[in-house]
């Protein structure tokens, strides 16, 4: 089976042609960092004109470097959702019009499903392991027991620890994305110098909590500011390095008790903050403790991608699994099967 995959539900325009046997025969990401960084944040009219404007060209790129035509494919996969509504649309309805014009088959991919499949993609991960995705938008731990079996065992009920990262950055004057600029300053400071929370430690379960420990950032900033007119260069490494290791502890902690509620042979990440080594290495130790293997695809296949949607796309039409033209752009969509059904979500 060979699938275009299409995503634009958030701030990348993405198109990706990609084999059944995991080869990724093309994967083009064209990125807006550059359309939003002005306005502190994706600005979603902006997002979804660039996407409106960008699409065709990423899939046009994506065949040409496979060397196909649509001919010569076996269906079309896009993320359906969930995401800023505008940028949902625009690819669900390129790949509705592909579809028609074809008589391709269409596939509406949840993009969390996306993220969460990727270890089979990338390293062949056989069902079940336990995904732990930890992103700007998302921080969740999902047991995976096939292509449309995902059990959600907690997650953030607050800030994303790439958003937690992102905030820390401006308030310290460090450049964004803000997760690789903390990296590098806590590679230079003390962990152990200030003390800083370790939230929901103390409670059972696999929740999480970052945005008190980005108010402790900002507190312990400004406490300093006051003290000493100034924040050297030694105290911002260290409260970086304090902050990294807040939440490499927090999500390694839950990320034990994660494996420890539903035993898993593999422990897989996904998201931009899975770039993180500290990370890594407190998640790699954790899943060396409970005997199951660490798997990290690589970085380009943990943020947003087509490739991922493609390959969700052909597990989901191994099952079965066919749109038609009413496929619904979805704003939210949750995963879990077992979660409540939230109010316009859609059919
Ligand atoms: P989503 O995919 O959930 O919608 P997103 O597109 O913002 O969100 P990604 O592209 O997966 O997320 O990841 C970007 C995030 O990863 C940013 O918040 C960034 O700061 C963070 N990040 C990148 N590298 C690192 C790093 N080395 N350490 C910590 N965080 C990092
Ligand atoms: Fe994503």
């Amino acid at each position: 089976l060979t699938f275009l995959g299409i995503e634009s539900s958030c701030d990348d325009t993405a198109a990706a042609v990609v084999r059944g046997d995991g080869t990724i025969l093309a994967s083009v990401v064209a990125g807006q960092t550059a359309l939003h960084e002005n306005f502190g944040g994706v600005v979603p009219e902006i997002a979804a004109r660039a996407h409106a404007e960008k699409l065709d060209l990423c899939v046009e790129e994506a065949l040409a470097t496979a060397g196909l035509t649509l001919a010569a494919l076996d269906g079309i996969a896009v993320t359906a959702g969930p995401g800023l509504i505008g940028g949902v649309l625009s690819g669900v309805m390129l790949a509705k019009g592909i579809a028609a014009g074809s008589g391709l088959p269409l596939v509406g991919v949840n993009h969390l499903a996306g993220h969460a499949l990727t270890p089979r993609l990338t390293d062949g991960v056989s069902y079940p392991y336990l995904m732990l995705l930890v992103s700007g938008g998302h921080c969740q731990f999902l047991h995976v027991a096939g292509p449309d079996r995902f059990t959600r065992l907690g997650g953030t009920i607050d800030d994303a620890p790439g958003e937690a990262f992102d905030k820390v950055a401006k308030l310290l004057g460090l450049p964004q994305p803000g997760g690789p600029a903390v990296e590098a300053a806590a590679a230079r400071g003390d962990a152990k110098r200030f003390p800083l929370p370790r939230p929901l430690l103390d409670k059972p379960g696999c929740d999480m909590s970052f945005s008190g420990l980005k108010t402790a950032v900002l507190r312990l900033r400004d406490d300093l500011v006051a003290r000493q007119s100034g924040l050297h260069e030694q105290d911002r490494d260290d409260i970086c390095a304090a902050f990294q290791a807040a939440v490499a502890d927090v999500l390694a902690e839950k990320t034990r008790r994660a494996l420890a509620a539903m035993p898993a042979p593999v422990l897989a990440v996904a998201g931009g903050v899975a770039a993180n080594q500290r990370l890594r290495a407190a998640l790699q130790a954790v899943a060396e403790e409970a005997g199951a293997s660490f798997v990290a695809p690589p970085l380009r296949l943990c943020t947003d991608n087509a490739a991922m949607i493609a390959w969700a796309g052909i597990e989901a039409f191994g099952t079965g699994q066919r749109d038609g033209m009413d496929l619904a752009a979805r704003p939210r969509w949750p995963l879990d099967q077992n979660a409540a059904p939230m109010l316009g979500a859609g059919k």
